[in-house]
């Protein structure tokens, strides 16, 4: 039995006005949830500020990304140890804006994953495919490159601690969704590809969806078999949407 997990990500957007107003609102809303887990994962600098407003709460918090190194002299980076002393139990790792926009090669969101991990953090490992691949047939063979590369780097036994998050590239923050059918068939194959490596842990293991999830779409994907969840990008920065995805992950 796999607890659902749903999982803010609230990008480069924020306030400290906006996240004491959006934390207290999630926290109020979540009373009579149980069956949920929840994380928000905020800019670094709302970091401190969430962890503390989350303290003591059910929510807990995630960082969207980090870097590999010990800390030391990499101006603008920062390193897991810091994550966790400001109050992260995630993170984000090989999301595909980090992909696309700041050529985070397979290798890398590996190499990050690995590191997480190891320095106690849970990854949040986003895998999916462009449109473009959608498209000439090779969604499979792109899911499952990318979590090849986790699998060596990073060695099976990270799982089922660790999570996936599939989010097809052409869905995030389109407004265009995955049907059911075609989230469930992904996920499949990424909980098939699991098993290969590690069979004991790929039935416990969460694979979120993620890509233009609302609240009328989330109760259709979440009822599907392999769909434990979801990674929200805009309808997380809106607690009455985040919070009916929550319910509809509960139910
Ligand atoms: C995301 O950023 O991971 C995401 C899924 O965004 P959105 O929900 O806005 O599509």
């Amino acid at each position: 039995m796999r607890t659902p997990l749903v999982a803010g990500n609230w990008k480069m957007n924020g306030s400290r006005a906006m996240a004491t107003e959006l934390m207290a609102d999630v926290h109020a809303g979540l009373s009579g949830v149980s069956g949920v887990d929840v994380v928000i994962c905020p800019p670094f600098v709302l970091v401190p500020q969430c962890s503390q407003a989350a303290c003591g709460t059910s929510v807990a918090v995630g960082g969207q990304n980090l870097d590999t190194h010990e800390p030391g002299a990499f101006t603008g980076e920062i390193a897991a140890e810091m994550l966790i002393d400001a109050g992260c139990e995630y993170v984000i790792v090989g999301h595909s804006e980090r992909r696309a926009l700041y050529g985070e090669t397979d290798e890398l969101v590996a190499h990050k994953t690995r590191v997480a991990f190891t320095k106690g953090l849970v990854p949040i490992i986003c895998v999916g495919e462009t449109l473009e691949e959608r498209e000439q047939g090779v969604t499979e063979e792109v899911v499952t490159r990318q979590l090849v590369a986790v699998l060596n780097e990073a060695g099976s036994e990270i799982f089922p601690r660790a999570i996936i998050a599939y989010e097809p590239v052409w869905a995030i923050g389109t407004g265009r969704t995955a049907t059911d059918a075609q989230a469930q068939d992904v996920h499949a194959l990424v909980r098939e590809r699991l098993a290969g490596a590690n069979s004991a842990a790929a039935e416990s293991t969460r694979i979120l969806y993620g890509g233009s999830v609302k609240p009328q779409n989330a109760a259709g994907l979440f009822s599907q078999p392999d769909i434990d969840g979801g990674l929200i990008g805009g309808a997380s920065l809106k607690a009455e949407d985040f919070l009916g995805i929550i319910r509809a992950a509960n139910s």
